[in-house]
């Protein structure tokens, strides 16, 4: 195994990054393969950097020590860069996956020549299915399984986003991890035309995200309901309060004090893992899952909600175990004592049950609380 897969997968239990996916390289043509050394380099490394950045690597633990906690959403104008930490061994394997990914600049922009094959993604996909299952039940419990009917990414959309999610991204570096978390599409806008370092969202671009934005999620096999109507959201600074030692925000008034609840109830192991989400954070997570789903919308659907449909943007929040790491997003929370202890307590319900009929994985650490 290369260094940077390994390195990939001890970062990400769940990751299958694109290219070392089910899209094997004998059915690619020669021009193909060249759109894999670019485009598919720029998106392993853009969705590798969501997956280092999130929490799903973060040492909870000393986060409360390294990340200041700043009472407030910043205005437009400040900034600031605090995130999460990483323990020094995943600041480290970060640091090197982030070497390893590294194109140089002179390839960066090879993507804006490289003329697309013919062969879409879409119909790889549909040529190597791995299961022709259809039930909704079945998909639930083998998310990240590839079936006939999911909806996969034509090749210019995949490259739109790539170059979307990598803009995105650098807004995140911009505005600091804490702030990310809230911010509006407006404000994204914003940032981006003003800073030569972002540099301005295309009308392709912002055609791609409205698109994403009005699917209808259903054909993706999503059925939960769409939270928010407008791409625009705002989340208002008076609305939402962050949580020290976290970098997550969670709504003033009712998930505010369910929170604090909870942590009362189950003690200081229990942390909020992530709070409220805005739009643009939502589309950051679901384009990197999209990602390591080889651009399979479907299958990144089935782990994560899309862009409108996350009840992050209203209210819910994710909870895990102090230190527990990347295990906090897998089942493998559900048999922790932390999760016992909020069972016990009689009135939290988790939003994704393990036979939801919404197609979405078992999430035993997203507490619903609207
Ligand atoms: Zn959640």
């Amino acid at each position: 195994m290369k260094r940077r897969e390994f390195l990939i997968q001890s970062i990400s239990a769940s990751a299958v990054i694109a290219g070392a996916g089910y899209a094997s390289l004998d059915m690619l043509s020669r021009r193909h393969l060249r759109f894999e050394r670019t485009v598919e380099q720029r998106a392993t490394r853009a969705a590798a950097k969501v997956m280092v950045e999130n929490n799903p690597t973060m040492d909870e633990g000393i986060a409360s020590v390294l990340t200041p906690d700043t009472s407030s959403v910043m205005p437009l104008g400040e900034k600031t860069q605090a995130r999460p930490a990483l323990s020094y061994l995943q600041q480290q394997q970060a640091e090197q996956l982030m070497a390893d990914l590294t194109i140089p600049d002179d390839e960066l922009n090879i993507v804006e020549e490289v003329a697309l094959p013919d062969t879409s993604i879409e119909n790889i996909a549909l040529a190597t299915p791995q299961e022709s299952a259809i039930n909704v039940q079945q998909k639930v419990s083998n998310f990240e399984t590839n079936y006939t009917d999911d909806v996969v990414l034509s090749e210019a959309d995949y490259k739109l986003l790539v170059q979307s999610l990598e803009r995105i991204n650098r807004v995140q570096d911009y505005v600091g991890f804490g702030n990310f978390n809230v911010l509006s599409l407006d404000e994204t806008l914003k940032y981006a035309k003003y800073s030569p370092r972002i540099g301005e969202f295309t009308k392709e671009e912002l055609d791609f995200l409205e698109k994403m934005f009005n699917y209808n999620s259903s054909r993706l096999g999503f059925f939960g309901e769409k939270v928010i109507a407008n791409i625009t959201n705002v989340v208002a600074t008076n609305d939402v309060v962050k949580m020290p030692g976290t970098g997550h925000y969670v709504f003033r008034g009712h998930s505010e004090t369910f929170y604090n609840n909870l942590t009362s109830e189950v003690g200081d192991t229990l942390i909020l893992t992530s709070g409220v989400r805005n739009i643009v954070k939502q589309y950051q997570l679901f384009m990197a899952k999209t990602v390591q789903a080889s651009g399979n919308l479907s299958r990144a659907s089935r782990s994560l909600a899309p862009p409108g449909h996350s009840y992050h943007a209203i209210g819910d929040f994710d909870v895990g175990r102090v230190g527990g790491g990347l295990a906090n997003f897998t089942a493998e929370f559900a048999s922790t004592d932390e999760f016992k202890k909020l069972q016990d307590l009689g009135y939290v319900q988790i939003r994704y049950t393990a036979d939801n009929k919404l197609g979405v994985r078992y999430e035993p650490w997203h507490i619903r609380v609207v």
